[in-house]
């Protein structure tokens, strides 16, 4: 039996290994979708704002035409004011040539506010696409230091499962299969005894149960925690003496 646990925690100490190699990473991989995400979303809105910049522009083209029509209309007006016949007529057209100076004045206003916009969007335009500039560095950076470390996980991932398939070769089948289901609820399903407790949970283990241990012919698995015990002795080499 103390062969095989031997084998077995052995056979625990890769499996640990490779737990780690897969959580190297760490956060990042969640950073790096963040960062995509950002960069499309600041993308999303720049191109909504050049929409804006551009009807802007639309509308102020439009608004110079209006302008210079206006223009055109009121030179009609008052070369018709000097050919009017009567104070009827005259009325009509000076109204006309107030209500064309209203209109003129109400386009000017609109002009100096679509300056504004534009100065506004324009400034917009240029903050979102320089934050997109560094969301898309940020992620091409973090993106490269996750594929390295991916690449060499991927040599040391290889290099341990090779040893394992080495390994399974030594424990049995049905030892195997009980620390495969410990495992599932703890990473390290195999634990010492230290001082008489088991060093998963932290209690002790019955005195009788401890003298059994030492015979080495069964396993035993902690009663409280249901992790296999192994004596400290077993895995670990002889602490040095001390005086
Ligand atoms: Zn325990």
């Amino acid at each position: 039996m103390d062969e095989e646990l031997k084998k077995l925690y052995q056979l625990q100490q890769l499996d640990l290994e490779l737990d780690e190699l897969d959580d190297r990473g760490g956060e990042l991989p969640t950073e790096v979708d963040a960062l995509k995400k950002r960069g499309e979303a600041l993308k999303n809105a720049a191109a909504t704002e050049e929409k804006k910049l551009r009807e802007l522009r639309k509308s102020r083209t439009d608004t110079h035409a209006e302008m210079q029509a206006l223009t055109e209309r009121k030179r009609t007006l008052n070369d018709r004011l000097r050919t009017v016949r009567n104070n009827r007529e005259y009325d009509a057209t000076t109204t006309e040539i107030e209500a064309a100076d209203a209109e003129e004045q109400r386009l000017a206003r609109f002009l100096v506010m679509l300056d504004t916009q534009e100065a506004t969007i324009i400034k917009d335009i240029d903050t979102l696409s320089r934050q997109r500039d560094e969301a898309v560095r940020e992620h091409e950076e973090k993106s490269s230091v996750m594929a390295t470390i991916r690449e060499t996980n991927s040599d040391e991932i290889a290099a341990l499962k090779e040893k394992k398939a080495e390994m399974l070769g030594h424990v049995a089948p049905d030892l195997l299969r009980k620390y495969n289901h410990i495992r599932n609820a703890y990473a390290d399903a195999v634990v010492k005894v230290r001082k008489g407790a088991c060093s998963g949970c932290f209690r002790a283990l019955p005195p009788q149960v401890l003298v059994q241990m030492r015979r080495g012919e069964q396993l035993f698995t902690c009663q409280h925690c249901h992790r296999i015990v192994v004596l400290e002795e077993l895995v670990a080499p002889p602490p040095v003496a001390t005086e």
